[in-house]
């Protein structure tokens, strides 16, 4: 019952970008285009490294596990 969470709800959700109806395929969002809008300012968010002059100070790990996001195409 994947959608167990949402059954009952009346009010229906809006596109968080454009705010229109979401599409199944692209929810909670409208089109591709919305979710790769909310995707890009997402990942922009998690690569705003502040100032570093030059000397680069990353960890042994650089991995950014917040960076790895499956996306899904579900054409
Ligand atoms: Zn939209």
């Amino acid at each position: 019952m994947p959608y167990g969470l949402n059954h009952g709800m009346s009010k229906t959700p809006s596109c968080p970008i454009c705010t229109k109806s979401p599409e199944d395929a692209f929810k909670p969002f409208c089109s591709k285009r919305c979710a790769d809008v909310d995707l890009g300012r997402w990942l922009k968010g998690s690569y705003a490294i502040p100032g570093v002059d030059g000397e680069a100070t990353i960890p042994a790990n650089d991995t950014n596990p917040d960076a790895d996001i499956t996306f899904r195409d579900d054409d």
